[in-house]
């Protein structure tokens, strides 16, 4: 690129960024597209993946697995992000003594009316999976198909998802899987914010009880209500963050894997940061396609 162009270009993707648009000018930029269904295909099986999270993929030996799991660099400084103004709900959000996954979904009700998603919900998506998870992912809000099943991400983008959690050479069962809000939003529609500040009190409740290594944020809907900030996910995408004694870590949303299959690679990459902090090795062949 002609360098002279670069701070124009630079600011037009800061831009686009904040719009929510520029990954997709990313993805034109970003040239070939990675596959999940081969790998970095998320159609990858395992590798003896273990059943419990708590234990990092199966290696022979201490020695084979220190030299499996690559050998990192420090993380660089996360970027600064620009917090919204106020205390932050997480912040404000007290750990509850003795909480459990299931005082949480009691508290809520099946019942709930606390936001207007109830009126068109069919059921609450509380959220489904390991409670003593390594890893959590967080999603926006349960879509058709999950206000139907009553679990998350069980549609088209669940089932990418399950395709990236086996490429980790996890299954479903092993992490943790919820969403920001708990309702349907009408037509698929983002959640709002009075929605989000409503429901997000049990997002902070589950991930205090279930207290796992490593947040994963699926989307900037998710990521930006954890870091409580409004900058687009591409600036801060694949950093690591300290969330409350966690680290937490923003990638994109399979749903939007799906309309741009040529993220995938930088959702694999930081999908690969996750396993090297959580000591685990990618899956080697298909298991779920
Ligand atoms: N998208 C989400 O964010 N969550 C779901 O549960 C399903 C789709």
């Amino acid at each position: 690129m002609d360098q002279n162009k670069r701070p124009r270009a630079e600011a037009w993707f800061r831009y686009a960024d904040d719009l929510g648009i520029g990954p997709y000018y990313l993805d034109r930029a970003a040239g070939a597209t990675p596959d999940f269904s081969g790998a970095p295909s998320f159609a990858l099986g395992s590798v003896g993946a273990s059943d419990e999270m708590a234990s990092p993929a199966p290696t022979s030996s201490p020695a084979v697995a220190a030299a499996a799991v690559p050998k990192r660099a420090p993380d660089p400084a996360p970027p600064v992000i620009q917090r919204a103004a106020g205390v932050s709900l997480f912040e404000s959000a007290d750990r509850i003594e003795g909480d459990t996954l299931e005082r949480i979904r009691t508290d809520i009700t099946p019942t709930c009316t606390r936001c207007k998603l109830h009126k068109a919900r069919k059921q609450i998506v509380f959220g489904v999976g390991n409670p003593k998870a390594q890893l959590v992912f967080v999603g926006e809000g349960p879509g058709r198909d999950e206000d139907e099943q009553g679990e998350p991400f069980v549609g088209r983008a669940g089932k990418l998802l399950t395709q990236m959690i086996e490429a980790m050479s996890l299954k479903r069962e092993d992490v943790y899987i919820c969403n920001v809000v708990k309702c349907r939003p009408p037509e698929n529609r983002l959640p709002e914010k009075d929605e989000i500040a409503t429901c997000s009190p049990y997002l902070m409740r589950q991930l205090g009880v279930i207290s796992p290594k490593v947040i994963c944020c699926l989307g900037a809907c998710s990521a930006q209500t954890l870091l409580d900030t409004t900058q687009g996910i591409s600036r801060f995408r694949g950093e690591w963050f300290d969330y409350r004694g966690a680290k937490l870590i923003a990638t994109y949303h399979p749903a939007y894997l799906l309309r741009n299959p040529a993220a995938k690679g930088e959702v694999w990459k930081d999908l690969q940061k996750v396993m090297a902090h959580l000591g685990l090795q990618p899956a080697k062949k298909p298991r779920s396609v």
